[in-house]
């Protein structure tokens, strides 16, 4: 596929963001991202990655990962695996992710992505896989008896995810960014132990890196403090009343003083594109009570299309599109395995 070439301009460390596109509009992408089938997709996701999916399937070739087997990191149990993938699948049909354009495919289908993982395991020290702040963070809200091998090893099995497909850009929330950073290692130790095979990809972050949830932590899917993309209007309103905020009446944006009311003008500024500040001003002294109340309005409106569009489709559409992904990364697998045993000589 897109192998580095001599013309193609050196990519530099760090990630890009959303209006950075002069140099990215010159290269030929390969889109990789994905996510762990351990619930509904929230607001969260939406910000940080989906909506940079949209926005880039209809220039690049694109492969979006149900990390199945990632689900078991930091749980025992896979827990309703399939009724996961189903709901995940719907949430990318919900948001405008496009079959025809984009292949979505998981980890438990394609066994020659998931046997990278072994070479690539060679080429990282245990020191580094257990410096990484992200896998800390996850540890920490781990709900494993004792923290696994997997734990420590995931960084590089999604190595293995962006590289199969010789991916080069990968629209991420800013918590990716130390498996972006590991992914860049094992492709730059790959090729020089073994020849060029591997382009070196970059993160791409969202309009939001990190939106917070309901309780001040990041939103995520397994912490219970997340707005599902899924959720009713009566959901969502409750989950709005219940977000802490503050006494004070007159509304201001101040994130270090004040960090729960401005994460709640910040969803709201998202979902109207309007800067939170000016939201403050125009709430004033209406209190929690107002602020809540617009906060709620902002994200049903910003979620009723997305609830109608999720409507719209059937579980026959998801194993129908499933099935294809399958196969299609699967074909894209076997050639870059190929391509890695040639190059160790095996
Ligand atoms: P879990 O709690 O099960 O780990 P999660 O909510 O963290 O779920 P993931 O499937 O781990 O979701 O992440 C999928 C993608 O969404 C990643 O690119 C991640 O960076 C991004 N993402 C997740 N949460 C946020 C957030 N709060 N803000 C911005 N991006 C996010
Ligand atoms: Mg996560």
């Amino acid at each position: 596929m897109h192998g580095p070439s001599p013309r193609r301009p050196p990519m530099r460390a760090g990630s890009l963001r959303d209006g950075m596109t002069s140099r990215r509009d010159r290269m030929n992408h390969v889109v990789l991202t994905g996510d762990r089938p351990t619930g509904p997709l929230h607001l969260g996701h939406y910000f940080g990655s989906l909506a940079n999916r949209v926005r880039l399937q209809d220039t690049y070739e694109m492969y979006v990962l149900i990390a199945d087997y990632q689900v078991i990191t930091d749980r025992d149990l896979p827990g309703s695996i399939q009724r996961n993938i189903t709901e995940l699948l719907l949430d990318y049909l919900a948001v405008g992710i496009d079959p025809a354009k984009v292949i979505v495919f998981q980890h438990s289908a394609i066994p020659e992505l998931n046997q990278l993982l072994l070479p690539f395991l060679s080429l990282v020290s245990v020191a580094e896989l257990s410096r990484n702040p992200t896998v800390k963070d996850e540890i920490a809200h781990s709900s494993q008896q004792a923290v696994s091998g997997l734990m420590y090893t995931y960084p590089v099995h999604q190595a293995a995810d962006i590289l199969f497909c010789k991916g080069t850009l990968v629209p991420v929330g800013r918590d990716q960014l130390p498996h972006v950073e590991v992914t860049r290692l094992v492709a730059r130790r790959f090729n020089e132990r073994y020849g060029e095979v591997f382009p070196l990809p970059e993160a791409m972050m969202g309009e939001q890196p990190l939106l917070k949830g309901l309780d001040g932590g990041k939103m995520s899917k397994s912490r219970g403090n997340a707005i599902a993309l899924s959720a009713t209007e009566d959901e969502t309103a409750a989950l709005i009343r219940k977000a802490r905020t503050d006494s004070e009446r007159l509304i201001t944006f101040d994130e270090t003083n004040r960090p729960e009311v401005a994460n709640l003008l910040t969803l709201a500024g998202l979902c109207l594109g309007r800067a939170p500040r000016d939201i403050a001003d125009e709430i004033g002294y209406g209190g929690a009570a107002a602020l809540k109340r617009l906060v709620t309005e902002a994200v049903n409106e910003f979620l009723r299309p997305i609830r109608k569009r999720r409507a719209e489709h059937t579980e026959g559409d998801v194993r129908r599109i499933l099935a294809e992904g399958n196969e299609r990364a699967r074909e894209r697998a076997v050639i870059t395995l190929g391509e890695v045993r040639d190059a160790m000589g095996f």
